[in-house]
Order: C-alpha cells, then sequence, then structure tokens
C-alpha cells in the first residue's frame, strides 16, 4: 500500500484519506508538507476528535502537526526526526507525544510516518498516521504510579535481563535505573546465589510458569550484600513472556531469624554438652558452622589474661593475632557486649586492625561469658560487612551471650555435682559410680573389653600400721599412677583399695605387666613401697554380658585371686564362679538370718582339770532356719567372715549373753562340786564368746559407741566376759596385739583360740596381756599317740605357766586324754568327755537355777 502511495498524485491520497474508511476509529491517517509547521496537507475526517478541530478550521489555520505538539515533546520529536533522517525511508515513530488540543486538553498519541520524496529524492511530504494512546498511558502512569507507592520492589525482566524496576526495587539495590536496565540479572547476585538464581531462569526459558519464592542475597551498588526475598512469576505483556518478579527487603528479618536459630542452636549444643569444656566447644561449632562469620575467637578470662581456647577463621589469620593486643580486652572492663561496627574507623590496635581488614573483616561483635559478675569467656565474631548488626539482632546477640553465661553456670553447678557424683574425692579418678557408667557405654558399644579389677594385698594391715592418712596417701599414688601409665585406658577406683581398669588391649597380660610394675615402683616421699595386689579379669563378652553380671563375676574372680595368694592373678573361670557362687547365695541367707533373728545359742562348760567344776561356758553360736535346720558355724562362718557379717553375728551373740546375764544374775547358781552342789556367784562362771580377729576393731569400736550397749552394760559385760581370739597370720599380729590390748584395757579377759595353730611366737604371748590360751583340740587328740605333739602340748603348757596364763584343753573327748593333762598341768579343759555344746534350757538344768 505504502508503494501505491508513494506513486500516487496527492489528490488522490486525499481522496482515499477522506473516504469512509478512516472516518472513524482511533487511527488518524494524514499526509503533511515539509514545511515548518508541517502543515496539514490532507487527513482522515476523525482528525476533529484528535485534535478538537474541524476540518474546516484546519484548512483556514493552514494547522500544522507542530502546532499541535505539546512543547514539551517537540524536541523528543526532533531527536527521533533527525535520527530517522540519517536512515532515510525508514519509517519512523514516535510513541508517547503529547497533542495540546483545541481546549487546551491533552491527547496522547504514537506517531509513524514515513518521508515521501520526488523525484530529485527531496523530502516533499510526510506520510503518517497516529495512534490515540492515552488510555494505555494513563494506565501505565497509573501503573507506575501504583508500583511506585507499594512498600515491594517490583521488576519486570525479558530473558536474563531487567527491562522494568520500580521505586523500591531500585531502592533496595541502590542502583539508579540506568545502572540496572538491561543489565543481566546475574551480575547483581550474590555470588554463592547464583545457582539458584541460574536454575529459575533456565526453568522460565524451559516455559515453566510456575509461582517461585526464594531467598537470596544480591550486592547492593554499595557493595553490601543484602538478604532479600523473591516472588516470581510468568506474565504476558506487550506480545511478550515476561517475567515479574516481587522483591523485599529481608536483610533485618533474616539476621534476625539467624541469630534465633543461632540461639537455638546454641542452646541445644549445650543442652547436650556435659561439661564447661565441651560447652564452649560446642558454641564454638555452633558459630563455626552456622554463622557466615569470617571468623570466631573464644578466649578464656583469667583477670587481665586471655587464653584463645577456641579459634576458628578463614585464612587462619586468627591465629597469628597476638591476644594482648586486641579488641577484645575492651570487654574485661566494659562488661558489656560490644559491636564494631566499621573497623577501619578503629583508633587503637592498629596491628590488629590491619590484619582484620586485609581479610576482610570490617565489623566485629565481642560477647562476655559471665559466671556472675565474674567474666569466664570472650567470644568474638568476626564479620565480613560494615554495620552487620541493627539493634534487633545485637539484642538478641546479648540474649545468646546471657544464656551461654546460663549454660556456664548451670554446668559448673552441675559438673560439682558431677564430679561429687562420679569422682573418687581422694584420688580424683572415676568413682564407681562413674565405672559402671562407663561400663555401660563399653558394652552397648558391643565390642570386647577386658575388666581388671584391682585389690591392694593386706591394704588394711598397711593402714593400721601406718595410719589412715599414710594408707590414704598410697591410694592417691596408686591411683595417679595407674592413671598416668595407662593413658589408653580407663581407670577407676571403686572401693577403698579397689581399683578397676576397662581395657580394649589386646594382650591383657601385657597390661597385668604395666600394672604390676606400676605397683612395684610406688614411691612415698622418694622411698619406695612396692605394693602386693591382686588381680581378676573378665572378659566382654564371652564371660558376662550384663553390666552386674560383669562386676559380681569380677569381684568373685579377685576372690579366687586372693585366695590364692599375694600377687595372684585370676581369670573369670566358670566352675570356680559356680563354687563362689554359692557363697554369694549364702551370704543372702546369713543376711536374712541376721535380720530374722535366726541365731541361736548353745553352751560348752569349760570345767576344771583338777575336779571337773565349772569355771566357765564357751558360747557358740548356731544358726536355726526357718524350717528348723540347725546349721553348724563351718558351713556359715567361714563366708560371714569373708562378707564381714560374722562382726553383726558376734554383736549378736553378746547382746544375747547380756540379756541371759540379767537373766541370772537375780538368780541362785549352784553347780555340781564332787557329788555335792555349791553355790556361786555368777561371776566365778567366765562366759567365753568367740570374735573373729580381723573386726576386733570394729567390736571394740560397737563396744564402746554406746549406741548398742550402755554403760552399765559394759560394767557387766567385762564381769563375765573372755574374749576368745584365733591366732592369726603374722602380719595381723600388730593390729590383733594392739586391739587385744584395748580390750583388755577396757577390762575384759582373753583368750587365744586354736592355740598352736596359727603363727603365735612365744615373744607374742610374752607381749599380750591375755588371760587364757586354748590348746587346739588337734594337739589334744594326737598327743597321746604322737611323741612330738605331746611334747609340744607339754611345752605351751610350761611356757604359759611362766607367763602366768591358764590354760584350757579343747575338744577332750577320753578319761585318758583329761587323765594326761592333768598329769602336764593343764588348768581347763572343755569337750565331749564332760559335755557336749547344749542348748540354753540344759544348760540352765546344768547350772541349776
Ligand atoms: P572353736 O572356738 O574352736 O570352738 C570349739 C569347737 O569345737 C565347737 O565347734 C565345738 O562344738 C567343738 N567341740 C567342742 N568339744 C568337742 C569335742 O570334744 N570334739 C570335737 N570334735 N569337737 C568339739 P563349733 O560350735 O562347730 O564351732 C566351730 C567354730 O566356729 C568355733 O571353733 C569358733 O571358731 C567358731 N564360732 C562358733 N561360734 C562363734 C561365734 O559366736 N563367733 C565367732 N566369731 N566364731 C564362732
Ligand atoms: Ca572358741
Ligand atoms: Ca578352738
Amino acid at each position: 500500500m505504502m508503494d501505491i502511495l508513494r506513486q500516487a498524485e496527492p489528490f488522490s491520497v486525499r481522496e482515499c484519506m477522506r473516504s469512509s474508511l478512516f472516518a472513524d476509529g482511533s487511527v488518524v491517517v494524514f499526509l503533511l508538507k515539509n514545511n515548518p509547521k508541517w502543515e496539514f496537507e490532507e487527513f482522515s475526517p476523525n482528525i476533529t476528535r484528535f485534535t478538537g478541530y474541524t476540518q474546516e478550521e484546519i484548512e483556514k489555520k493552514k494547522l500544522g502537526l507542530l502546532d499541535i505538539i505539546h512543547p514539551e515533546d517537540k524536541e523528543k520529536l526532533f531527536k527521533s526526526f533527525q535520527q530517522s533522517r540519517k536512515e532515510r525511508e525508514r519509517m519512523w515513530s514516535f510513541s508517547q507525544v503529547r497533542l495540546v488540543r483545541k481546549d487546551g486538553s491533552i491527547l496522547w498519541v504514537e506517531l509513524r510516518f514515513y518521508f515521501v520524496n520526488d523525484a530529485s529524492n527531496r523530502t516533499v511530504y510526510f506520510l503518517g498516521y497516529m495512534v490515540d494512546i492515552t488510555k494505555e498511558i494513563e494506565e501505565k502512569n497509573l501503573f507506575e504510579t501504583v508500583t511506585d507507592l507499594v512498600p515491594v520492589g517490583i521488576y519486570l525482566y525479558e530473558d536474563t535481563k531487567f527491562i522494568y524496576l520500580n521505586k523500591k526495587a531500585l531502592d533496595i539495590s541502590g542502583y539508579s535505573e540506568e545502572d540496572i536496565k538491561n543489565a543481566d540479572i546475574i551480575s547483581f547476585i550474590y555470588p554463592e546465589d547464583r545457582p539458584v538464581v541460574e536454575e529459575i531462569l533456565k526453568k522460565r526459558r524451559e516455559g515453566n510458569r510456575d509461582v517461585f519464592t526464594y531467598r537470596i542475597r544480591i550486592i547492593t551498588k554499595d557493595e553490601k550484600i543484602k538478604w532479600v526475598q523473591i516472588t516470581s512469576k510468568i506474565i504476558y505483556y506487550e506480545g511478550k513472556h515476561l517475567g515479574i518478579g516481587i522483591v523485599q527487603d529481608i536483610d533485618k528479618l533474616v539476621q534476625l531469624e539467624f541469630a534465633k536459630e543461632l540461639l537455638s542452636k546454641i542452646n541445644r549444643a549445650m543442652i547436650a554438652s556435659g561439661d564447661t569444656f565441651s560447652l564452649i566447644e560446642a558454641v564454638c561449632d555452633v558459630f563455626k558452622n552456622f554463622g557466615n562469620f569470617r571468623g570466631v575467637l573464644v578466649c578464656k578470662v583469667d583477670g587481665e589474661k586471655l587464653t584463645p581456647v577456641c579459634r576458628f577463621s578463614k585464612n587462619n589469620f586468627l591465629d597469628s593475632i597476638d591476644c594482648n593486643e586486641i579488641p577484645e580486652r575492651k570487654i574485661i572492663r566494659i562488661r558489656q557486649p560490644v559491636y564494631i561496627s566499621d573497623i577501619s574507623r578503629l583508633k587503637k590496635f592498629s596491628k590488629w586492625k590491619e590484619l582484620a581488614l586485609a581479610n576482610k573483616v570490617n565489623s566485629l561483635i565481642i560477647l562476655p561469658i559471665k559466671d556472675g559478675k565474674q567474666i569466664r569467656f570472650i567470644i568474638s565474631l568476626y564479620i565480613e560487612e560494615k554495620n552487620y548488626f541493627s539493634k534487633d539482632v545485637l539484642e538478641v546477640f546479648n540474649e545468646i551471650a546471657n544464656d551461654i553465661s546460663f549454660g556456664l553456670r548451670y554446668m559448673k553447678k552441675e559438673e560439682d555435682l558431677f564430679l561429687k557424683e562420679y569422682y573418687d574425692s581422694l584420688t580424683g579418678i572415676g568413682n564407681r559410680n562413674y565405672f559402671m557408667n562407663n561400663l555401660k557405654k563399653y558394652i552397648n558399644k558391643n565390642r570386647y573389653f577386658y575388666l581388671v579389677i584391682l585389690d591392694i594385698y593386706n591394704f588394711k594391715y598397711i593402714n593400721e600400721k601406718f595410719g589412715k592418712e599414710f594408707g590414704d596417701r598410697i591410694l592417691k599414688e596408686i591411683a595417679d599412677n595407674l592413671d598416668r601409665n595407662l593413658k589408653y585406658e580407663n581407670v577407676f577406683r571403686i572401693g577403698n583399695d579397689e581399683f578397676t581398669i576397662i581395657s580394649t588391649t589386646e594382650d591383657v597380660y601385657i597390661l597385668i605387666d604395666r600394672i604390676r610394675e606400676i605397683l612395684s615402683k610406688i614411691k612415698i616421699e622418694g622411698r619406695d613401697f612396692p605394693l602386693d595386689y591382686n588381680i581378676g579379669v573378665v572378659k566382654f563378652p564371652e564371660d558376662g554380658k550384663d553390666p552386674h553380671e560383669i562386676v559380681l563375676k569380677a569381684e568373685r574372680t579377685l576372690e579366687i585371686a586372693r585366695k590364692n595368694g599375694k600377687n595372684e592373678v585370676a581369670f573369670f573361670d566358670r566352675e570356680k564362679y559356680e563354687s563362689v557362687r554359692q557363697t554369694i547365695h549364702l551370704e543372702e541367707k546369713i543376711e536374712n538370718a541376721i535380720k530374722n533373728d535366726e541365731f541361736i545359742l548353745c553352751f560348752q562348760p569349760i570345767v576344771s582339770v583338777k575336779d571337773n567344776t565349772i569355771k566357765g561356758v564357751e558360747v557358740l553360736v548356731r544358726w536355726k532356719d526357718q524350717k528348723g535346720n540347725l546349721i553348724l558355724p563351718s558351713e556359715f562362718i567361714p563366708v560371714a567372715e569373708k562378707t564381714g557379717q560374722i562382726k553383726e553375728i558376734d554383736m549378736l551373740v553378746i547382746k544375747k549373753v547380756r540379756e541371759l546375764l540379767n537373766r541370772w544374775s537375780s538368780k541362785k547358781i549352784l553347780i555340781k562340786k564332787g557329788k555335792t552342789r555349791k553355790e556361786v556367784p555368777l561371776e566365778k562362771i567366765r562366759f567365753s564368746v568367740n570374735l573373729t580377729p580381723t573386726y576386733i576393731g570394729d567390736i571394740i569400736s560397737m563396744l564402746k559407741s554406746r549406741q548398742q550397749f550402755t554403760e552399765d552394760d559394759i560394767k557387766v559385760l567385762k564381769k563375765h566376759l573372755t574374749f576368745e581370739l584365733t591366732e592369726r597370720q603374722s602380719l595381723e599380729i600388730y593390729t590383733e596385739k594392739k586391739n587385744i590390748n584395748r580390750l583388755r584395757r577396757m577390762g575384759f579377759k582373753i583368750a587365744i583360740d586354736d592355740f598352736g595353730t596359727g603363727y603365735s611366737s612365744l615373744s607374742y604371748l610374752a607381749e599380750l596381756n591375755v588371760n587364757y590360751i586354748k590348746i587346739d583340740m588337734v594337739f589334744i587328740q594326737k598327743m597321746l599317740t604322737d611323741k612330738r605333739i605331746h611334747r609340744l602340748v607339754q611345752s605351751i603348757i610350761n611356757i604359759a605357766k611362766i607367763f602366768g596364763i591358764k590354760t584350757i584343753a579343747e575338744g577332750v573327748e577320753t578319761y585318758e586324754q583329761l587323765q594326761e593333762l592333768k598329769k602336764l598341768g593343764c588348768n581347763m579343759y572343755q569337750g565331749y568327755y564332760y559335755s557336749p555344746p547344749i542348748n540354753i534350757d540344759e544348760f540352765e538344768k546344768l547350772l541349776v537355777l
């Protein structure tokens, strides 16, 4: 059509323009003269609607287009015109110029026209048309006004480039429209977040029209990193698919959220940590892994001294700082969190400042961790950006500091409790509780391990000989040396002189050798103090799977080692264990027997060799169980001695004797003398009570404590009681001697029981202030057939005489034995010949009460 127009006569153009073809509608077609006014040569009739002028008025006034173009838009028009002239014959257009209509009102139009040239290529006319775009412009204005008013950023993009950004979007980024329009979107995104955006752009290209909401960091014009939230969508606009996005500045929000998350993470980490050190470590870890910090420094504070306990930094730049020259020091005085929002403005700490800035650290927050008033730790966080923290966020960090402080205080309390509960106060190594906890942990791991239980041989002796204080020092020394030398093992003290080691060693013999060596090298005040021991070993899982079972088996194994003598080591053995288990069973039964008062007394008279008159009576214990069975001492006393239950039994016996003395004190006592009876005072009959030597110390304490006996009881008992003590192994003589003399001083009489079977030396008799010795029945029963034993009995009697000690022969069963004893000058005897042990009724008959 344009070609036709070009060649056509102007008049035929007029015909065409004035025809009904262009009578109405939103397009005005016109032909302009190329004169200064751009006079309308021809136009379609609807020009009246566009300009307000009638056709006549236009013709009469010779109105030109430039007459009605808004003055402000003329320049725009010319610029475009000039541009188009250079590229001749190209249709050119202006969008958005305003016409000032006859009545002064404004109409937005879009102009497009062609140059119509003559034969000599001179432009004679402009042929063009204009479209009313007022409505669109108004809408666009409205859109822009609205979008500039909303508090969110709005942008449009095509492919990977921005084509429109509202004021808020520009504000968020800090850029101007020129900076950003047609720039690549990706260049504004923080490098770490670029993949997220690239992925979305890719999806858009593939035709994905979903709504996406995501958070990314952008780089603002002043090179700050800012968190924004984007919601984007695809719209159809101006014939194209465009991306529209809403961008919100969530930097403060993210910081706050971040700080709060940090707070909760720290709290969680603190709850999970068991002690101060792991708490600090956990907190440090959270900062390390979660915050986007350039560095984290935790220092312990001791007065003015700062000691780094945890430091983490990009390029390890914090490793080279001098703790005397860092802003963290400020905190020691200020005692409040300190925030340095711009390190470059800092006046002091120039060396530190240089280092920080070189490592892209621009701000710093320092948090004091306090225990009450005292600052115990300082945590400082090194941050890349200036002015990073808002007031709200600082508050959260303050809270973080408070929480850690609280956690620390709590932990300290817990630790103190923990220490009390799990550590042995004497040696500082784990106690029985801790041992059990560890044992359970090891069992749960389900990997093999050895449980080695160590007992110091005759520690009781050491304690008694050198005093408790000295004993404690030895225990400390043992614990220290075991702990120090067995670095890869766990050492615990589970009882007085019992230690345990949980070990995953491959060769337990090596471990035992090392223990042996350690014990042989114990030194006290520079002096060697080698120790003897017993060791029991059990292995998990072969020997047991339950913690209590394992411990019990270990103890029983140790028991077996002990029985074998000093420095013996025993490994768990199922058969031996079974026999020991019987003992345990018995131990429980004895326990019940004590509770249920199942022990009764029987009595065996001690009579004069000369005339068979009663001089005393040995009180012997019997156990009458609930079924009425009488159980002999040989069956339960060895166990009761091992478990210590014998103490209670002996005390029971003494109490029962006390009751009897009370009952008999008011009664007349007639004893047999030859064929007649003779009345004697109760004091004339000594009551011999057996005591197990190991526990005399305890018995003495109990007698003295006044808890079980009144002063009056003791007075009565002293008058009537003789304690029989078996002589024992040489090592215990020392203690025994001391205790025997204590009993003597209290006013009790003492008999050495089973004399001749132990280690007693003559000097022992000389030193001890005893009243009787009881010649063991094996001698009495063999003395008539074995000359050597006869001689032995003879010399015992003679020596006793020299020391003024009375002799009592035990187990006299025959007349011949009694006759022989008479010859040898033995004072008294007891045995079946006169009477076996009898019960209380029979005994009362004997005394004829
Ligand atoms: P023991 O002190 O040597 O007691 C004497 C033991 O010899 C008693 O055994 C007694 O029944 C037994 N016996 C007495 N005369 C004869 C005899 O002619 N021939 C023979 N074969 N045996 C005779 P029992 O009562 O079984 O006591 C055994 C041991 O148990 C006692 O030996 C004593 O060491 C201990 N025992 C008994 N009662 C107590 C007690 O209350 N406390 C403590 N710690 N030990 C006790
Ligand atoms: Ca006895
Ligand atoms: Ca005896």
